[in-house]
């Protein structure tokens, strides 16, 4: 028995491609490498790993390194793996332990402050990974891991709720105005957030409704640590014409149960079209300009059957873009100034124009 006897007995060397080193001594290192893994398991969570006396001490954080001094993460101690694990990124197979794709979010040098059986501080200093930490004991294999420095500099908390800028009805802008034509897309507005892998879909009036949506779940998977907050409509497609219809998506807003929430999800599945980006990665990108918000939007890559960032109007105006609503069969266009920052509520610098307006 060794400190890596319980890592040899989770993994077969045979069917991982993760280090698994035969028993013997353990090397001696310098006792100040970190790394953070990001860990595409059955569910997605960050690993933090220590160099400590021939080993690398770790923990599962379910919602990755906080950077807010306020809010305290789970850190759930895991066994000890040995120091060439420092330099692992793979994909574990499905059905082995662990099984899905690591990567390294983070590596660098750590100091050392205290390190005893239930409170271990440090300072982290990697790239991404920065600051002064303490990790304390609440359980047999539970922690909580606290920043005690403040911040990163320009690092703002996610807003727990904000409200959706909404369009006025109006006739088209005059031609030559700075404006940005969508198409307005019949289904129910929603504001998403994604947190460490969290999802919380949120109405325009403000409910949770992500019990609704278990195909938004998987937004957790793609944005990683990336924190962000999407301004969008849930739409469902309707299977005679092929375009989204509000008739179509009626179900999905009955289902009540579970159980008749995974039916309806089978029957009539929804896509998140996304067209705006409220906050992202520490950042309020509400008071950017909506052009910006759109570049870093489409930046993201979001593209999968359960989400789309459809691509805006690009260079028609008003007449021409009512044209392309018009065939695809839509109620109409939304214009948006392009200078305009985001502000909840009703503005003039949205306009709803209808197509039989
Ligand atoms: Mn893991």
């Amino acid at each position: 028995m060794d400190r890596l006897s319980p890592y040899r007995g989770k993994r077969a060397a045979d069917r991982t491609p993760e280090p698994v080193p035969e028993a013997g001594p353990l090397p001696r290192g310098r006792d100040d490498t970190f790394v953070i893994h990001e860990h595409h398991a059955r569910r997605l969570h960050w690993d933090l790993r220590l160099e400590r006396d021939g080993v690398l001490v770790s923990w599962a954080l379910p919602k990755g390194l906080p950077q807010d001094p306020r809010r305290n993460h789970l850190a759930v101690q895991t066994e000890d793996h040995p120091l060439e694990y420092a330099g692992f990124a793979g994909a574990i197979p499905a059905g082995e332990y662990g099984g899905g794709e690591v990567t390294v979010w983070d590596r660098g040098t750590y100091q050392r402050e205290k390190w005893s059986d239930s409170e271990i501080k440090i300072v982290l200093r990697g790239e991404r990974a920065t600051g002064r930490y303490v990790l304390f004991r609440t359980g047999e294999k539970e922690w909580l891991i606290h920043r005690m420095d403040p911040p990163p500099p320009g690092w703002e908390p996610m807003p727990e709720q904000l409200l959706p800028m909404l369009a006025m009805p109006g006739p088209p802008p005059p031609p030559g105005d700075d404006v940005g034509y969508e198409p307005s897309w019949p289904g129910m507005r929603a504001l998403v957030y994604v947190d460490g892998g969290d999802v919380r879909v949120q109405a325009a009036d403000g409910g949770d409704v992500s019990a609704a949506y278990p195909e938004l779940r998987g937004l957790a998977r793609v944005l990683g640590s990336l924190r962000a907050v999407l301004d969008g409509v849930v739409v469902a497609i309707d299977p005679g014409t092929g375009r989204p219809s509000a008739a179509a998506l009626a179900p999905r807003l009955r289902a009540q149960s579970p159980a008749h929430v995974r039916q309806a999800a089978e029957r009539v599945p929804v896509t998140f079209l996304i067209f705006d980006l409220l906050f992202l990665d520490g950042r309020d990108t509400t008071v950017l300009p909506y052009r910006q918000r759109r570049d870093l939007l489409a930046a993201l890559g979001l593209h999968d059957p359960h989400w789309e960032v459809p691509s805006a109007m690009e260079g028609l105006d008003g007449t021409a873009a009512l044209a392309v609503a018009r065939e695809e069969g839509l109620p109409g266009v939304i214009a948006k100034r392009l200078d305009s920052a985001y502000v909840p509520g009703p503005s003039d610098h949205w306009t709803a124009v209808a197509v039989d307006g």
